[in-house]
């Protein structure tokens, strides 16, 4: 007998295999089989996309929810590679106030730097410092944005003076180090190391100011190399908001206030409320990128495609904070609807996010595996430092608050205009989610490298290198999938001990 070739040794079945009509998987229900190693998991490429337009290098979202994702998160996850997609239970004010705060956040050249005008106070100062958390200002002749320099002010010309009534004339620095306008950023990261100063002001020939440039930018840029950033160099953000006709006047000021993609946000996507938001948000604001959801079937996904989505959001009711299946009797088991949508969404080019369900690392890969792009977790990033809420301790344990946006809690605060599309709908609340608590994850800065580092061993010991031979692997049939049996599922988790300790950063299931 010859060498038998590697067509006779294929084990297991493929993705379009495993997935037979009528019968719904989750992702504990199958497994991906090993293929073979022949790199380092540290060679792993994870760079992925969010939207047509918005590339990732990690493929970590953060879920639109009021305890998971406010500027904090999004600031954390946007410099680790990630992104975060602001909520929308607050006003329309608030949220663009998010917005700006991550945009405001790193910078290239800072185009519109915030300045005062001589005559102003050192409490002027502080009271932009309280808002912003930056106190670098340029102050100009006549206080507008681009008028003449005539000096600066920095926390370090204000940091001791008691009278914080004094006129900034008398406490600014007068002889500056100026940059030309039309340096390369580069050029004017020389000028900071050479100069040592914190900021350098841009000006014109007739010394207008033209941008601000600082040394706290250069610090982010090296410590976050892959940090998710548009052509400014400012961090992206991604905001939600629901499909009514009142949120059309909450798209534009989230697109005033620089947003890059914005989440059409409804439990049941597929709605000609949806497909209206969709519409006049594409026809309104082209140049921003827009992912709707959430749906799990394909004729659902070629609507919203048809209606210009980027991006598709897919899962229902597989949140582990969700009470929809039950309630609703409508939804579908969360790695079906993945691979299923995968399938019309790559044909058409449109990125999709697994939003829902995942609750360790394996999950994630899984959702990789079967077609997603990027995954949206809300469970596995509540916890965390960077989520909003306190911390607090029930029986010696470190918790925090973490809720679904449809629990009657967060519906008290406006959580419901993702449940119910019309504003009158709104007198009986049928609860499709619960409030709880998770446990400490620490701050995203450990938590994220944990992450990344055990997904890219699970794509090792898938034999695959990157997402994009993940995903070639998956329609070509290369990879390798098998379903789990009941006694399958337990033989593949803990079983038998008598005790034994959980993993400190708290995997559920
Ligand atoms: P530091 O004292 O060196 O930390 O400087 P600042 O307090 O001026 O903060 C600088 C940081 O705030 C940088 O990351 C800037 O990109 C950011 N920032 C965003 N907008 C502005 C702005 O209008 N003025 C200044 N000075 N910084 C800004
Ligand atoms: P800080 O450390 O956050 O206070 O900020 P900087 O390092 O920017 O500023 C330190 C001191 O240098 C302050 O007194 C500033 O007013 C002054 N300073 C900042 N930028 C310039 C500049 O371009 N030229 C000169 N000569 N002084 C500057
Ligand atoms: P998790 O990561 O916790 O498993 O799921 C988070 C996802 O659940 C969110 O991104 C969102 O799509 C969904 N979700 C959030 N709140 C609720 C809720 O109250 N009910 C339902 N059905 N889904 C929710």
């Amino acid at each position: 007998m010859g060498r038998a070739n590697e067509g006779d040794l294929r084990d297991g079945l493929s993705a379009a295999e495993l997935f037979v009509p009528g019968e719904g998987v989750a992702y504990d229900d199958f497994i991906v089989l090993p293929g073979h190693i022949d790199f380092h998991f540290q060679d792993v490429e994870l760079s992925t996309r969010f939207t047509r337009r918005v590339p990732l290098r990690l493929p970590f979202v953060s879920s639109p929810m009021d305890t998971v994702t406010e500027h904090a998160m999004a600031i954390g996850l946007a410099c680790l590679g990630g992104l975060g997609v602001l909520h929308y239970n607050n006003s329309v004010a608030e949220q663009a106030e998010e917005v700006r705060k991550v945009k405001r956040y790193e910078n290239g050249f800072i185009t519109r730097p915030v300045v005062l005008g001589p005559q102003q106070k050192i409490k002027d100062v502080d009271e932009i410092k309280a808002r912003y958390g930056f106190s670098g200002i340029p102050i100009t002749e006549d206080g507008t944005v681009h008028g003449r320099v005539i000096g600066i002010v920095t926390n370090r010309d204000i940091e001791f003076e008691p009278d914080r009534e004094r006129s900034l004339s008398e406490v600014m620095t007068r002889d500056l180090v100026t940059g030309k306008a039309g340096i390369t950023l580069r050029q004017a990261y020389d000028l900071l190391r050479s100069s040592k100063k914190g900021k350098i002001p841009i000006v014109d020939e007739a010394g207008r100011l033209v941008s601000l440039v600082s040394r706290r930018d250069m610090v982010k840029r090296r410590d976050y190399p892959d940090a998710t950033k548009d052509s400014r160099g400012q961090l992206r953000v991604a905001a939600a908001i629901s499909t009514r006709d009142e949120d059309r006047e909450r798209a534009s000021a989230l697109v005033e206030a620089g947003v890059d993609v914005i989440v059409v946000d409804a439990a049941q996507g597929d709605s000609v409320y949806e497909l209206r938001m969709l519409e006049w948000l594409k026809a309104t604001y082209p140049q921003v990128d827009v992912m709707a959801g959430n749906v799990v079937t394909q004729a659902q996904c070629a609507r919203l495609i048809d209606a210009g989505a980027d991006g598709l959001r897919i899962g229902m009711g597989p949140g582990s904070i969700c009470t929809t299946q039950g309630t609703m009797a409508v939804g579908r088991a969360q790695a079906t609807a993945v691979f299923q949508s995968a399938r019309l969404a790559r044909a058409r080019g449109v990125p999709l996010i697994a939003d829902g369900g995942v609750a360790q690392i394996g999950h994630i890969a899984k959702a990789l595996a079967l077609g997603a792009s990027s995954v949206m977790m809300g469970y596995m990033f509540a916890g965390t430092e960077e989520s909003p809420g306190e911390y607090f301790y029930e029986n010696g344990v470190r918790l925090k608050r973490y809720r679904g946006m449809a629990s009657l809690e967060a519906m008290a605060r406006g959580g419901e205009k993702r449940y119910v599309t019309k504003a009158d709908d709104r007198k009986i609340k049928v609860a499709q989610g619960v409030a709880g608590s998770v446990l400490d994850k620490g701050p995203l800065e450990t938590y994220v490298p944990y992450l990344v580092q055990g997904l890219r061993q699970s794509l090792q010991d898938m034999g695959v290198r990157s997402l994009a031979l993940l995903h070639e692997q998956l329609e070509s049939g290369a990879l390798r999938l098998e379903r789990r049996s009941h006694a399958a599922q337990i033989e593949g988790g803990v079983h038998g001990l008598y005790s034994y300790t959980e993993s400190q950063l708290g995997m559920r299931g």
